[in-house]
């Protein structure tokens, strides 16, 4: 049975139920290698297996095959992320890079992102990913304090990732992004000041600033519950306020509550995201969402390869979304954003949302609803106090 007759198979079954014409236009791509495992992290992600590499990549192959049976794909944006994308080979990436081009036609990305490792990006490897169509690269930073960078348990330091910034930027991208985080245990505002001070002093297109949470089966979620870390989050307020005060004063846009950018470098797949786009998400525990299904790929790579490799699906949820949810999540996302939601979307939560304006929180411009910079600090309260 060839993959198309599979794709029948399942919707004669009753497993999915997508419009036949639906065009996808934002990819994710999910390579959950890393070199060590962050303390923090709740990504689906596992130390690199050199033996399964290979197979993993045929897999991930595969799995575009899959949908290009079933689906118009015309990316506008792709996003290999993980994990550690660049803890593949060169000739790995290189190679997933070259057969995309064979399964969809390309010509119409205008985006394409590859998340890397702040501690080894190698000249090589960085000449070969530009050369290979990558636009976009997102450098995991999150700090250039070395105390703090032990802390969370990162495998490089400040001097290693301002050395991987600067092979990067000689290799020509487009757009460069360094993620950084705050609120993280120990972390003084004088701390998170000369953090961004470094940044800005760089230049980097494009600024991602996250607030550290304590997700559950982490080990940092372990010592928050033995009091050894704790939340704080007046002074996550106070590191939130600073970023937005500095990263604003040095032009870059605040886009979305944790985003920044320089005119023109906002990430195309990120905003397609938070407008409710469909996407396709490849690889172990990735999810997708197109029209009203969003489902979720088994997150194990060995049981996401055989099952892919064996022509059988690697889904392990379904959800099937309302109308309505799908409103609900558009409205919380839109709000995160500097746009805003239109007006009409508001229109039922009249009472709340005049308490909101009130309270200083959200403000009309024109025909929308934008949260103030008072209201960024509440973006989630807020929405859902919405609806
Ligand atoms: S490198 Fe990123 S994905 Fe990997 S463990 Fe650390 S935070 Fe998680």
């Amino acid at each position: 049975m060839d993959l198309l007759q599979q794709a029948n198979v399942d919707s004669a079954r009753g497993n999915v139920h997508r419009p036949a014409d639906a065009v996808i236009r934002h990819i994710y791509l999910h390579i959950p290698f890393c070199a060590r495992i962050c303390p923090y992290c709740a990504f689906y992600k596992t130390l690199p297996d050199r033996d399964q590499s290979d197979r993993f990549c045929d897999a991930l192959l595969r799995e575009l095959e899959m949908h290009a049976a079933q689906f118009r794909i015309e990316p506008e944006t792709i996003f290999f992320g993980g994990g550690t994308p660049t803890a593949l080979s060169t000739a790995q990436l290189e190679r997933l890079l070259r057969d995309f081009h064979e399964i969809v036609a390309l010509s119409a990305v205008a985006e394409w992102t590859i998340e890397a490792n702040a501690g080894s990006v190698s000249p090589r490897k960085a000449a070969a990913l530009r050369a290979a169509g990558v636009t976009r690269i997102s450098l995991g930073v999150q700090s250039w304090n070395d105390r703090l960078l032990k802390i969370l348990g990162r495998e490089h330091t400040a001097a290693k990732a301002e050395a991987s910034y600067h092979i990067i930027r000689a290799a020509g991208f487009p757009s460069i992004n360094i993620d950084l985080m705050f609120g993280l245990p120990g972390q003084t505002v004088a701390d998170w000041q000369l953090t961004l001070d470094k940044t800005i002093a760089l230049r980097p297109d494009h600024i991602s600033a996250y607030c550290l949470t304590y997700e559950e089966d982490t080990e940092f979620f372990r010592r928050q519950a033995t009091g050894e870390y704790q939340s704080d989050e007046s002074a996550d307020a106070e590191f939130f306020t600073t970023a937005l005060t500095m990263l604003e004063a040095a032009g870059y846009i605040h886009y979305e509550t944790s985003n920044y950018a320089l005119p023109g470098h906002e990430s195309i797949h990120n905003r397609a995201y938070w407008r409710g786009a469909d996407y396709l998400g490849l690889g172990p525990s990735a999810f997708s969402t197109v029209a009203l299904e969003r489902w979720q790929n088994v997150a194990d790579y060995r049981a996401y390869a055989n099952r892919v490799l064996a022509g059988e699906s690697p889904v392990a949820d379904r959800e099937q979304l309302t109308t309505a949810m799908k409103q609900r999540e558009r409205v919380a996302l839109s709000l995160r954003t500097n746009e805003g939601v239109p007006a009409e979307w508001l229109a039922h939560s009249g009472e709340a949302r005049r308490e909101f304006i009130d309270l200083g929180l959200l403000e009309q411009r024109s025909a929308r609803y934008v949260l103030t910079p008072r209201g960024k600090l509440l973006a989630d309260s807020v929405a859902a106090g919405l609806m």
